[in-house]
């Protein structure tokens, strides 16, 4: 026992709480200590009680332990929370060592609880810090590598490791393998050096591979992390991933050099100017037009190249644009390396700061010389153009007929003596046309409108002061515009041309009048003839009929006859007098239907004496059912008998053949008919042939020249032809005419 007391006082003397045990576990002993922290004396903690000390928690895995424990009858250590008299729990190491015999037999527990609670909380608190840092590492939004003072990988957060797919570890050989990209490594090892040796913080731009083997572009910075001492314990680098801006970079570099380039390709002369007007930068095709290097154009050099003549206007323009500090333009010539001059456009803009002030001037210099030289062509066509017009009374239009638009050239308005520039319209220029002819204008507008490609027409305006203008118009539809109903027209002032073709007809019918007359004289012999012939034959048959009634006996049947001979012949007369009176009386011409043959038979039977008399045998060949003609009797009468005589007269000293003319009528094809007078006389040089139509051409000692020349105005008049031929298979002339056909 002496022992238990003795145990007893070395426990007590321990600063720890102690307690033996019997060696079934049951508690014989506590010491002070546990008194004390548990408030808990020896019957309170006998046998199993102490357990009441041993937190709840805590209890079960203890006495799982205990029960090994007194199994296996070996030393052990176990932690778990003691209750204090004050309810509080710390933790506890309770080391439980057997105490055995001489014999070795076991005698009692012996069970130390050190507090460890202290130091548990220490150790938790650091652990707890420990994780922080890890956790602050972690969660920080960009990838970050941990090294040692001198450089070496110790560490990543967790953003790295994801970035990188790698280990920490494996980082250390990024100097030998592709974690950078091979051409930023040099200068990474070099700035990574230097920061190391130095201790300066560390800023470099990058590529970093990634897992997946794509490099992107990142600014890592590096921070040594230093003791109180000042001795850097760590570096912490942090890398920020840059590649959108470094694509910007390199975008906006790539953008900056194309557009450069495009300035300097630009085929014009690109420049910019100081505030104070002053030349700073020119493209190349600048320098290249002008075969100068910048330095020979800066500030104003550059107005060595501007012709002289248009320097001032230029400079004073330039000065106005500068004032105004509005974007101008002004036109000069400049000259070409080669020394030829060229017209250009300088355009130019300011560039202004935000407070709107201009920091610079901009300006492109445009190639205009073709432009020029076309416009220049153009004003003179367009001037000759016009002149043309105003000489030809010509006017021309452009119509669409969808959208109704009209445009007139400035000659048309003229013609129309419309304001000149003013809107044309359908309804105004109907409004002129003459009354009577407003038909026509409805007709061409139905003829446009419906497409026809071309369109004709001759009308009559009624202008203001009454006048009358006769007008030509021609209008053919656009061809290039499918689908698209334009027409483009022209307009002829034919009044002038009018009024010359009444004149001429006007004078056509006076000389016809004339030559009527005149032929009057020549034709008086073969009237007196006409007339003489029957009146002979009156005063040879009254005698005759006297001397047949003086007879004795008076021969009365002879003196009847001869009686009856002179009526005739008296009326014969009356005939021939009357048929004149109608051919010369003046009258214009007035068409009518006219039957060819018959005409031609009147006036054979009007001349036949003068035919017998000449020995002329006349042959007559008229066509059956020949259609009426249109023109003037009177006048075409006279054309037959101008024809039937001058064939006569080429016959007159013929003598070694019959005397033969033949009058023939037949139908032509294109709606006319002819009348031919053939003859067997001398007929005449075919080089002469048109001569003879020529007024007062003649080969005869009594003739006039002017029969032919009436008879062919008197024909065509009727818009016939009258033609002259020689005849082919032997001596004599062919004189012939057509007229169209009568429509009423
Ligand atoms: P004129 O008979 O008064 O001289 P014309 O005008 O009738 O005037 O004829 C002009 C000329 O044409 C004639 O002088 C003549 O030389 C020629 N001529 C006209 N008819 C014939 C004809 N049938 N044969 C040959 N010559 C003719």
């Amino acid at each position: 026992m002496g022992l238990a007391i003795d145990l007893g006082v070395v426990l007590d003397a321990l600063s720890v709480l102690a307690w033996t045990a019997l060696p079934d576990g049951r508690v014989d002993f506590v010491n002070r200590h546990w008194r004390a922290y548990t408030g808990l004396d020896l019957a309170a903690s006998s046998d199993s009680q102490w357990q009441n000390a041993v937190s709840a928690d805590d209890r079960p895995g203890l006495l799982q332990q205990h029960a090994a424990l007194l199994e296996s009858q070996k030393p052990a250590e176990i932690s778990a929370r003691l209750r204090r008299f004050d309810g509080q729990l710390r933790w506890f190491v309770i080391h439980i060592n057997p105490l055995h015999d001489a014999d070795g037999q076991l005698v009692r527990w012996c069970a130390t609880c050190t507090d460890v609670d202290d130091l548990q909380r220490a150790q938790a608190a650091a652990k707890q810090g420990e994780l922080d840092l890890q956790s602050i590492v972690d969660s920080i939004p960009v990838p970050v590598t941990v090294t040692s003072p001198c450089g070496e990988v110790e560490g990543q957060n967790r953003l790295a490791r994801d970035y990188f797919g790698k280990s920490y570890e494996e980082l250390r050989s990024w100097r030998s393998d592709d974690v950078v990209h091979p051409d930023d490594l040099p200068a990474t090892i070099a700035a990574h050096a230097a920061s190391h040796a130095n201790g300066t913080p560390y800023n470099v731009e990058n590529r970093h591979r990634r897992a997946d083997g794509v490099y992107r572009w990142f600014n890592v910075r590096g921070f040594p992390l230093r003791d109180r001492d000042g001795g850097i314990v760590r570096w912490f680098l942090l890398s920020i991933d840059i590649e959108d801006r470094k694509r910007a970079e390199i975008t906006l570099a790539e953008s900056e050099r194309h557009l450069n380039e495009t300035i300097n390709a630009l085929p014009a002369l690109v420049w910019s100017a100081r505030v104070d007007g002053t030349g700073e930068f020119y493209n190349q095709y600048y320098l290249d037009y002008l075969g100068r290097s910048l330095d020979e154009v800066r500030d104003y050099e550059w107005t060595k190249a501007v012709h002289p003549d248009d320097l001032p206007g230029l400079i004073t323009a330039w000065n106005q644009i500068m004032e105004s500090r509005m974007p101008g333009a002004a036109e000069a010539r400049m000259r070409r390396h080669d020394g030829l001059y060229r017209w250009f456009l300088f355009r130019t803009s300011p560039l202004r700061d935000q407070h709107g002030n201009v920091v610079k001037w901009y300006g492109i210099n445009i190639d205009i010389d073709d432009r020029k030289r076309a416009e220049e062509e153009l004003r003179r066509s367009e001037a000759f153009l016009a002149e043309g017009q105003a000489l030809a009374r010509m006017g021309n239009f452009s119509w669409h007929a969808d959208s109704g638009e009209i445009a007139w050239s400035e000659q048309l308005y003229h013609i129309f003596e419309f304001e000149p520039g003013s809107t044309v319209t359908l309804e105004r220029i109907v409004a002129r046309y003459h009354p009577e002819d407003v038909a026509l204008a409805t007709q061409v507008i139905e003829q446009l409108y419906r497409g026809d490609t071309d369109v004709e027409s001759q009308y009559r305006l009624l202008m203001p002061d009454r006048s009358i203008k006769h007008l030509h118009l021609l209008a053919h539809r656009a061809a290039d515009r499918p689908g698209r109903r334009e027409y483009v027209g022209t307009v002829l002032d034919i009044s002038q041309r009018r009024r010359s073709e009444e004149a001429l007809d006007n004078a056509r019918a006076e000389l016809a009048h004339v030559s009527r007359v005149m032929s009057l004289g020549a034709l008086t012999a073969s009237i007196a003839h006409e007339v003489n012939q029957p009146l002979a034959g009156i005063v040879t048959n009254a005698s005759t009929c006297l001397r047949m009634l003086a007879a004795v006996p008076p021969n009365l049947e002879g003196a009847r006859e001869t009686a009856r001979r002179t009526i005739r012949d008296g009326n014969r007369a009356a005939d021939v007098i009357a048929r004149l009176r109608a051919l010369f009386s003046r009258r214009s011409a007035t068409i009518e239907a006219i039957d060819l043959g018959h005409t031609a038979r009147e006036i054979i039977a009007l001349m036949q004496h003068d035919l017998d008399r000449a020995r002329v045998i006349v042959r007559t060949e008229f066509a059956d059912g020949l259609p009426l003609v249109g023109g003037d009797r009177v006048q075409v009468q006279q054309v037959i008998m101008n024809l039937l005589r001058n064939a006569a007269d080429a016959m007159n000293g013929v003598e070694d053949r019959p005397r033969r003319l033949w009058v023939r009528t037949e139908a032509e094809a294109d709606g006319m008919v002819r009348l031919t007078v053939r003859d067997s006389g001398v007929g005449f040089d075919p080089r002469d042939v048109e001569r003879l139509f020529d007024a007062f051409y003649t080969t005869k000692d009594d003739g006039m020249g002017i029969g032919l020349a009436v008879s062919r105005s008197i024909i065509e008049s009727q818009s016939g032809r009258l033609w002259a031929a020689t005849v082919g298979d032997g001596p004599g002339a062919l004189f012939g005419f057509s007229i169209p056909v009568y429509r009423r």
